[in-house]
């Protein structure tokens, strides 16, 4: 292959976006191609794009500097390229940005093998509160030193110190080693009827190949990861990779379990707690085809797929596919992009779907399949709903008498119950009683969070945390301070009162944090170790307990108050879910949702088991408001340290905005959360009509104002949070 004279290459470099370089004799180049190339007095990163479709300065020949090397990474494909350009533009990210996602720092450890340390040698010989803390946490560890600073909460300064003093010793790693390969016909299950059709189907796509994107719309319990699982399996058979995208990776235990009972050993895992030589294992694995199922949290979907055939988006409602940080990408909406630009399947696999999945569906963008009954005859649960109106809680207590009583009876009968609340800790909100101080964090508009476990207030937003103080910080006062409000803890110490034999699990981002602590969860409730869960969505999430057959749900209002324009979609599904958790085994199940407004449309909906009508009053009410997916939305969030610097910033971009039919713009006005890790907040929001080019608007809207460095300006397309 001749290689032309000159390259266009995406450099690694903020806001440099594409530069031109000369080719030089003896190098073949082509699009997708790594290379380092000279900028001003160093070298960096790059990846040679495709001639004619990134716009860059115009430099003659002759003054164009050589590329320095090609270096020794997989290029990246054709599909891949357009992905990239396509989030770039979409999410109006820069292009360097969105290929860092595909090539990780890890992509560039070039080398087979890598060096990592762990404790070995002697102590050194002088001792630092902060060295004693490496060698204490380092015991059994190993890992780069990026890996040992992260998991002993050090400096990577302290790990380099400790390798020189030999306290660190060498160990090399290999990375290409072979992988157990999943067996597609390991053990395959006896599909129902209604299963069997929906497999088949999928299966028969996979296999012939080409784009396909699927809603795969089941009803909790009815075996949705069997059916999909044949997907996986159609893609073995045809030798090529499938991925699993799935919204929480600590909850992922009891699905490998399955997985390696239907295919005979592990997947490969990827997600942000991996120490670098296995993210670097796992990604070369990728790209070289070896790794044939993957299952990962939302940045897997970037990995460099050789030949990907099939990807499942594992409970696609969940919003924690929605990144909020760097590219503010949707993975759902990602993965179906991708899978058009490989030409593979996609299955969207949820109970409750989003909307905007919804809308697609119905429109035959994707085809819609459904199992509309639970797997082994199990029945739907009974749900009502408990009007605290008429049923209040005694006083100090959260659960109503028809709600306490329930579990009187379940627990009777030796069965476990379950209560979602979907709020940690022990109360949201802790006031002096003496002078009405509320207590708030330094950081961010946003009241501490008392964590009586711990000991402890914690701010929910930056992670801020002191001890419970024991007088009021503004008057002073001794023993003043109450805690208001419930949290998982304060219901959890209510069923100690009331229910004092009952064996309680409580179960939340504090608690369940990895997936050992995820299996052995499940491990205690299936032997019946335990009697109640108590948890926040944490325990919405894919576990199948036989023997659990009531779910109470505290507060069905909790979610609806803020009144975003997913409050009522995401309260629905988060209560249909949790109410999955009943009467999935031979016994059947009961939910009692305790709320102020039983009359509300979605509790009635919930109480009915019909989610339909929930659906198309949402749907109706949408399309009225020229809301997501009729109409679009991109949030403007812009942020300085500097108070009087976010507000100018804002009202400048606010005077700037264009006049245009079909577009509006609320704002800019503070955001709900004011203040964030110390940076204040404003807010614009953008709503378009649908034929509108909104991200265009958008680019030339902001690139036009000029805005101070100390001012950020980020912009969320289909944004979900508005705080
Ligand atoms: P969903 O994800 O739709 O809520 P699951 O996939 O968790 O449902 O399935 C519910 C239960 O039924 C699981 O324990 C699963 O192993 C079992 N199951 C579903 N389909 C089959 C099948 N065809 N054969 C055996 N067990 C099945
Ligand atoms: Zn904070």
């Amino acid at each position: 292959m001749t290689s032309p004279a000159s390259v266009r290459v995406v450099v690694f470099q903020h806001g440099l976006g594409a530069l031109d370089y000369a080719v030089p004799a003896g190098l073949t180049l082509a699009p997708g191609d790594a290379v380092s190339v000279p900028l001003g007095p160093r070298v960096i990163s790059g990846v040679v794009w495709d001639e004619g479709r990134l716009e860059g300065r115009e430099v003659e020949a002759k003054r164009l500097r050589p590329v320095a090397g090609k270096l020794d990474i997989p290029p990246l494909s054709a599909p891949m390229r357009r992905l990239c350009e396509w989030v770039a533009d979409y999410y109006l990210a820069s292009l360097a940005g969105v290929i860092r996602m595909v090539w990780p720092s890890v992509a560039f450890l070039g080398e087979r093998e890598i060096v990592e340390y762990r404790l070995g040698g002697q102590l050194p010989g002088r001792m630092t509160p902060a060295r004693l803390q490496a060698v204490e946490r380092l015991e059994g560890r190993q890992g780069i030193v990026r890996d040992l600073a992260r998991m002993a909460d050090v400096s990577e300064a302290v790990v380099r110190g400790l390798v020189t003093a030999g306290t660190l010793v060498a160990e090399v790693v290999g990375a290409d080693g072979a992988l157990a390969q999943p067996d597609a016909g390991f053990a395959p299950p006896v599909l129902e009827a209604a299963q069997a059709e929906v497999a088949g189907e999928m299966a028969a796509a996979v296999g012939a190949g080409g784009f396909a994107p699927y809603l795969l719309e089941g009803v909790t319990g009815s075996g949705k990861t069997e059916v999909y699982f044949e997907a996986v399996a159609a893609a073995l058979e045809a030798g090529g990779q499938a991925l699993v995208l799935v919204p929480e990776i600590a909850l992922t235990a009891p699905w490998l379990a399955r997985f390696a009972a239907r295919f005979g050993c592990a997947p490969v895992s990827w997600h942000s707690d991996l120490k670098a030589s296995e993210r670097r294992a796992a990604w070369a694995a990728v790209a070289d085809g070896r790794a044939k199922v993957v299952v990962g949290a939302r940045s897997a979907l970037f990995l460099p797929f050789k030949d990907l055939r099939v990807t499942i988006v594992d409970e696609a409602h969940e919003t924690s596919f929605k990144q909020e940080e760097g590219v503010h990408y949707h993975a759902r909406d990602v993965a179906v992009m991708r899978a058009r630009e490989e030409d593979a399947v996609v299955i969207l696999a949820t109970a409750t779907p989003a909307i905007e999945t919804q809308v697609q569906a119905a429109k035959g963008t994707y085809r819609h399949l459904q199992l509309p009954a639970r797997f082994g005859g199990a029945q739907m649960p009974d749900i009502s709903a408990v009007d605290l109106r008429r049923y209040p809680p005694a006083r100090g207590h959260w659960l109503s008498p028809p709600l306490a009583a329930a579990v009187t009876a379940t627990l009777g009968r030796g069965e476990q119950a379950l209560l979602f609340l979907n709020r940690r800790g022990y109360a949201p909100l802790t006031l002096c009683r003496h002078c009405g101080e509320r207590i708030q964090c330094p950081n961010c508009t946003a009241w501490m969070v008392e964590h009586r476990l711990s000991k402890r207030l914690a701010c929910h937003h930056c992670g801020h945390q002191t001890p419970v103080p024991p007088r009021c910080p503004e008057c002073g006062e001794a023993d003043s301070l109450v805690a208001c409000g419930p949290g998982v803890e304060r219901i959890a110490e209510e069923v100690g009162r009331v229910w004092p034999e009952a064996r309680v699990a409580i179960v939340t981002s504090d608690t369940v944090n990895s997936p050992a602590r995820a299996a052995e969860l499940v491990r205690a409730v299936e032997a019946k170790e335990i009697d109640v869960l108590i948890g926040t969505q944490m325990v919405t999430k894919g576990y199948h307990f036989p023997e659990l057959t009531l779910v109470g749900v505290v507060d069905a209002d909790l979610g609806l108050s803020g009144g975003d324009l997913r409050a009522g979609e995401r309260t629905f599904q988060q209560v249909a879910q949790v109410a999955g958790r009943a009467g999935r085994g031979a016994k059947p199940g009961k939910v009692l949702i305790q709320t102020h407004q039983p009359q509300a449309r979605l509790m009635q909906a919930l109480v009915a088991g019909d989610p339909a009508a929930f659906y198309e009053a949402e749907t109706e009410a949408r399309r009225d408001l020229g809301l997501p997916p009729f109409g679009r939305l991109a949030a403007i969030i812009v942020s300085s340290e500097d108070a009087a610097a976010a507000l100018a910033a804002a009202r400048a971009i606010g005077a700037a905005a264009p006049q245009m039919e079909g577009l509006s713009v609320l704002g800019p006005a503070a955001a709900p959360l004011a203040m964030l890790r110390g940076r204040h907040r404003q807010r614009l929001l953008v709503q378009a009509r649908r034929s509108l080019a909104l991200q265009r608007v958008l680019r030339d809207w902001l690139g036009a104002v000029a805005v101070p460095g100390n001012v950020r300006v980020v912009v969320d397309v289909d944004p979900y949070s508005f705080v």
